[in-house]
């Protein structure tokens, strides 16, 4: 059995001391893929980091990008910081995670608005698929990636030539919508503007009736899992630190959800991660 995470932060101080063994733990575990999503201020040295551990795996790629806790440190440094790390890495495949965090409000949203606008132009100019972060801000996140994806806003930008334009190479200009946790129109909204949807652990949580029941609806071509760990582990592990390996217990849910076998969930999954990042 193959699976994927599409969404984890393993480059942070939470795995300094046993790195090795949670990578070694997810490859026993059936988990070919890692994407490795680089967050903090921009002149932390973070994305750096996320870039180098993923230069130093076969199996792990990188996402850099300004979340949106992080708006407010957003200029023309970290742009040109950003720029350079793509240009330089081809290990980083996706722009992110970048979005709209209402939750917590560590940048005003204002701020967060404009930021997110900015790194989805950048996206697109250099064609990478964006992960998309959305917390308490569902309307704006889908009002926003309509009106900047859908050709209705200028974008300050050289738009990609869309001259030979298919659905594949439509999607690479999209992106994936993380850890979602919104309702079942926005997860539509979302996959009519070619995006993914990837599921967290907390689809597993046994009060997560109502995400569960989003993750039921929609089609199976267009779901992504992921741990967004050391965060929200999944049943039944809560309360441990989580780790990529666990990913397979998302994926055993979706199965559930779905009436698949698990197996089939990981294969497809795994499918549309490649397609979604043309690795
Ligand atoms: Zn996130
Ligand atoms: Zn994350």
């Amino acid at each position: 059995m193959t699976f994927i995470d599409s969404h984890c932060h393993i480059d942070g101080a939470e795995y300094d001391a046993d790195r090795d063994e949670v990578i070694t733990r997810a490859r026993d575990a059936g988990v070919t893929t890692m994407l490795n999503v680089g967050t903090g201020a921009p002149q932390s040295g973070a994305f750096e980091r996320a870039v180098d551990l993923a230069e130093q795996h076969e199996d792990i790629y990188t996402a850099v990008g300004v979340h949106p806790h992080d708006a407010r440190l957003f200029d023309d440094a970290a742009e040109q910081k950003l720029l350079g790390l793509i240009k330089q890495s081809r290990r980083v495949i996706a722009w992110g995670e970048i979005g709209l965090d209402y939750h917590y409000d560590n940048s005003p949203r204002e701020v967060q608005r404009k930021v997110f606008r900015r790194q989805l132009r950048l996206a697109r100019s250099v064609q990478l698929p964006a992960v998309i972060h959305s917390r308490e801000a569902d309307d704006d996140t889908v009002a926003i990636l309509s009106e900047e994806l859908d050709g209705k806003s200028g974008t300050g930008v050289p738009p990609v030539n869309h001259a030979q334009d298919t659905r594949a190479t439509k999607l690479i200009a999209r992106g994936v919508l993380h850890c979602f946790g919104g309702s079942l129109a926005m997860a539509r909204a979302a996959i009519e503007l070619g995006f993914f949807i990837s599921f967290a652990g907390n689809v597993t949580f046994k009060k997560a009736e109502a995400l569960r029941d989003v993750a039921r609806h929609l089609p199976l071509d267009r779901l992504l899992i992921e741990t967004d760990c050391p965060y929200l582990t999944p049943v039944p592990f809560r309360g441990k630190r989580n780790e990529p390996a666990r990913v397979v217990e998302t994926a055993r849910c979706l199965a559930e959800l779905h009436g698949q076998e698990l197996e089939e969930i990981g294969r497809i999954t795994s499918e549309n991660f490649a397609r979604l990042f043309q690795v």
